[in-house]
């Protein structure tokens, strides 16, 4: 595998002729800031950045990383907590310039670019009363969120975001231009719903929306100490409450501002809920929530956007953030327990356990249907240590660390690709259990040298020892 370094000089000018869009490269003064992505703790220096502006310029960077033998990182919204949208000294495909969305009123589908942003696709649906299902976060890339699966607010009423795609264009390893739905390229299709990114470079996506502009949503807190008594209560509600009604669970820390001061730094057990049906009926299916006596209630009427801009005030991109995840059936006596443990002791104000249902609509989908395996789990559980300081990573680092190991033993074994770290072929193929093996035959065949390869990678079977 070669450098950018190592390439002839001017294949880099004949390259740089090719295409719309810019390179950058580490002597250009826009490098470093070009290098940033959302996690502040990821520090890489790839060789050569290709900021592509159409198709044209990605399949012209595919051919070029390819013949070169460059190690190839592709970035969407540069989210990722493992920073998988970056490579040290090889090529970074960056998608951001490839943005465009459209909607077509008559059957309620969204067009969107492969680097375009969740904010910006709810920006653009709301007016027209629709909404993509998605993650909680405006800031999070349509790309890598698609492609592992996408977990959200809107999972038990209409599925995971995968379960919404349509179509998509893509862009694979020896630079053909394919377009995959239920009709066409059908094993292509199955495996980038929940492969990630291994399987070639999508340049468009199409998504069902659905009918979703008001929402009632927002936190109630319960003190830290009653996380069992809540938490056990929250697992037999959210099973069986109808689909309308979608809530996370977590232990967190109430940071400051827009909360009221009594709230501040104090430690919670706190469920983010969001409602989707008829505003009349909300107060009865609440009810039993109102009946648990929250410490604070702060739910109601809001635009969807507005629920899905909620944190992003309190995550601004830049911050230190080490990741853990698995899913989970059950909240059992001895979960509970850790829960309140560890969140007792949640080490800086930002860092906080989520428990997302995996319920409703998500649920229903088959276990092979999709690469995402595990539909029959009850939640996608992640623990994110979160700090502005890098003096505090290690700090952060170890109580997530000890969170997961502390509940690891009672999980369903694997985790939401997207809420991983790089933690290697052990944990991707737990993640992927019985729908494993059908990625990596996929992968044979359309990425059999493993270009694709800075992601939670699918080896082709050409690459096991
Ligand atoms: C603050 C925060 C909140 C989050 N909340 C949620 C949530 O609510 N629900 C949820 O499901 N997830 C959530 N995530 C996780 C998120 O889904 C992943 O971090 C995801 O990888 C981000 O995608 P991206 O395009 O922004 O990332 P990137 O870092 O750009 O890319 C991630 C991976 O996807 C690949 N990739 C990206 N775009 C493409 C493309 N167009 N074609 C081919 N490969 C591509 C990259 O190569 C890389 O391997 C959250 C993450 C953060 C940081």
């Amino acid at each position: 595998m070669k450098t950018i370094k190592e390439l002839d000089p001017t294949s880099i000018e004949t390259f740089r002729s090719k295409l719309r869009g810019k390179i950058v490269l580490p002597e250009d003064s826009v490098y470093n800031e070009t290098r940033k992505v959302y996690n502040g703790m990821i520090d890489k220096h790839p060789g050569m950045f290709v900021m592509c502006v159409d198709v044209a310029d990605v399949i012209a960077a595919v051919n070029f990383g390819r013949e070169n033998d460059l190690l190839v990182a592709v970035r969407g919204g540069g989210h990722n907590g493992g920073g998988l949208g970056l490579c040290n000294k090889g090529l970074v495909i960056d998608l951001s310039g490839i943005k465009f969305i459209r909607i077509d009123t008559s059957n309620n589908t969204v067009r969107v670019g492969g680097g375009n942003l969740w904010g910006e696709v709810d920006h653009a649906t709301h007016p027209f009363g629709l909404a993509v299902p998605a993650g909680i976060i405006s800031t999070t890339g349509v790309g890598g969120l698609t492609l592992g699966g996408g977990v959200g607010h809107l999972s038990r009423k209409y599925g995971l975001t995968i379960d919404n795609l349509l179509e998509a264009d893509m862009v694979l390893a020896d630079g053909s231009f394919v377009t995959v739905n239920a009709n066409q390229n059908k094993d292509l299709f199955w495996a980038i719903r929940g492969g990630g990114g291994n399987f070639g470079i999508v340049t468009s996506f199409k998504f069902q929306a659905h009918p979703v502009s008001t929402v009632i949503g927002g936190p109630t807190l319960w003190p830290i100490e009653k996380t069992e008594e809540i938490m056990e209560w929250y697992h037999d509600f959210i099973n069986n409450v109808p689909d309308d009604l979608n809530g996370f669970i977590a232990t967190m820390i109430i940071p400051g501002a827009p909360f009221p001061e009594h709230l501040h730094n104090k430690q919670f057990c706190g469920i983010v809920w969001c409602y989707t049906g008829e505003a009349d009926k909300f107060d009865e299916l609440f009810a039993p929530v109102r009946a648990k006596n929250p410490l604070f209630e702060h739910v109601g009427e809001m635009p969807y956007p507005a629920i899905q801009t909620l944190f992003d005030g309190l995550m601004p991109p830049g911050m230190q953030w080490y990741w853990r995840a698995d899913f989970f059936n059950e909240l059992g006596e001895e979960v509970r327990a850790q829960h309140l443990k560890f969140g007792s002791n949640i080490p800086t104000p930002l860092s906080q356990m989520h428990l997302y249902p995996i319920s409703g609509a998500a649920s229903r989908v088959g276990a092979e249907d999709t690469p995402w395996a595990y539909r029959d789990a009850k939640y996608a559980g992640v623990i994110v240590g979160v700090d502005p300081n890098s003096e505090n990573a290690a700090k952060i680092t170890d109580w997530c660390k000890a969170y997961w190991e502390a509940l690891h033993p009672y999980s369903s074994g694997g985790a939401y690709s997207n809420f991983m770290m790089d933690e290697g072929q052990d944990r991707i193929k737990a993640s992927y259990k019985h729908n494993y093996n059908r990625l990596v035959e996929i992968k044979q065949k359309y990425d059999p040298n493993n270009l694709f390869k800075v992601n939670q990678n699918i080896k082709p079977v050409s690459q096991y020892a």
